[in-house]
Order: C-alpha cells, then sequence, then structure tokens
C-alpha cells in the first residue's frame, strides 16, 4: 500500500477511536515518526496530509530536515528520542520541540541553550510508565524538581508530558501505562497550575487506539505509515 493511503487508513481509524470515546478529532495530531526512512518517503506522508514529523537520532535528523521548512511549508518537526548533551546544541535550532526531556541535567543545558531565543522551545516531558528501555523520570521528586527548572526558564516553554507504552499485547498493561501518565499530569498541573499540561504524547502504530481513548492528544505513528525501514 502507498503511503498516502496508509496516511488515510490511519486518519480513518483515529476519527473512530474520538467516535467511540466521545471526543473531537481536532484534538488529536497525528505525527508521522520518519526514523529510518528517506526524505522522499517524507514528501509521501506531507503529499497525504502529515503536517508533523518525529525523529529519534539528531544526526539523522539533521542529514534528512535541514532547511526542510522551504520544500515542506508549514512542517514541525519534534525530536522523540534519547538527547545526548553534546547534541543538544544542534537539536535546539533544528527541532520545534524537544518530546523527551528525561532528567533535570538536560532540562538546565536546553534551558541556558535557548536564553536568548525570541520564542520558547517547546518541550515535553517524558515519563517513565512501563516501556522496557526506561527512558523517562520515574521517581516523582525528581519529576518536580525539572518542572520547577522547566517553569524558570524563559527560554522553554511547557507543553504536557509525553510516554512510551510497554511493548506488549496485552491491552491491561498498555491502558494501565496512559492512565498513569494522565494520572500525574493531573497531579502536576494541581500543583503547578501556571504550567501548561494540556499536551499528552502517547499512542504508536500498535497502541495509538487506546492511547486516544484515554486521552492522547498527539499520536507518534512510524510503522503503519512508512513501514518497518532500514535500522
Ligand atoms: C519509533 C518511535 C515511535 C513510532 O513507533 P511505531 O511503533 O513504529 O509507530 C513512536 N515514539 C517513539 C518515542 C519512537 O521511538
Amino acid at each position: 500500500m502507498a503511503i498516502v493511503d496508509k496516511v488515510r487508513r490511519i486518519q480513518e481509524r483515529i476519527l473512530a477511536a474520538c467516535i467511540r470515546s466521545g471526543r473531537d478529532p481536532a484534538t488529536v495530531r497525528l505525527m508521522g515518526v520518519s526514523k529510518f526512512h528517506e526524505f522522499s518517503e517524507i514528501e509521501e506522508a506531507w503529499n497525504g496530509g502529515i503536517r508533523l514529523f518525529g525523529e529519534s537520532r539528531v544526526q539523522e535528523a539533521v542529514e534528512k530536515f535541514t532547511g526542510f521548512k522551504t520544500s515542506l511549508a508549514g512542517a514541525e518537526l519534534h525530536m522523540i528520542g534519547s538527547l545526548q548533551r553534546n547534541k543538544a546544541k544542534t537539536a535546539v535550532s533544528l527541532f520545534d520541540c524537544i518530546q523527551s526531556v528525561d532528567r533535570d541535567s538536560l532540562v538546565t543545558e536546553l534551558g541556558s541553550l535557548t536564553s536568548d531565543r525570541d520564542s520558547p522551545l517547546t518541550i515535553l516531558l517524558e515519563l517513565h510508565t512501563g516501556e522496557s528501555s526506561k527512558a523517562g523520570f520515574l521517581e516523582e521528586d525528581h519529576l518536580f524538581r525539572a518542572v520547577e527548572h522547566v517553569l524558570s526558564y524563559p527560554g522553554l516553554a511547557l507543553g504536557g508530558l509525553m510516554t512510551m507504552a510497554p511493548y506488549t499485547g496485552d491491552e491491561a498493561l498498555i491502558r494501565a501505562a496512559f492512565r498513569s501518565l494522565v494520572s500525574v499530569r493531573n497531579k502536576l498541573e494541581a500543583r503547578f497550575p501556571e504550567g501548561d499540561w494540556s499536551g499528552l504524547s502517547m499512542g504508536m502504530s500498535n497502541d495509538f487506539e487506546i492511547a486516544i481513548e484515554e486521552g492522547s492528544t498527539l499520536i507518534r505513528i512510524g510503522t503503519a505509515i512508512f513501514g518497518e525501514g532500514l535500522t
């Protein structure tokens, strides 16, 4: 199946999941995760209507997306993979949002790199909710400290939370992971009402319908749009 057709299929499934759960489809953004895929495939997804792309590695993103706003006018690029400190400066200049902020030292680094920006860099805090790679904040006190820091940097704009559910066929485990993200979000919102907690980035090819049912506002789809790709 062509990429544009796969995009259309995903959009239909998003719509159905929204109808099922009584949600407005305009509140769920669709990201095409283009890691391991060529720019020609990214253009196909663009032709299918994808306006938001996600990449996991800074170097790969630089190779494919430098200057992308000229050919893909209005497109947005988010970082969704583990970000090393020595790549943070490049990441800040390329990405519109960094979703994978998973430790306080990275907040500090990003805060100092963005101190002279005209418009703040949006970041999401990544939480560990059961995925096996252990990426993301685990301890509540670490998370709270990081939030205080995010809110203190004028160059950073908080956009919400991100997580990866465990990769499993057990729907109950997946649902529990998404629910725990929502519950932490509610706690953070009560404690830090000055922050914007509206963004919930959760749901991938194998679990995005469950994520929509649980309140996701941004689903990150790789395989179901682009296929397996070369790693
Ligand atoms: C690769 C990746 C995705 C996309 O996963 P698929 O299962 O291929 O849809 C989403 N989020 C993150 C953080 C990823 O690394």
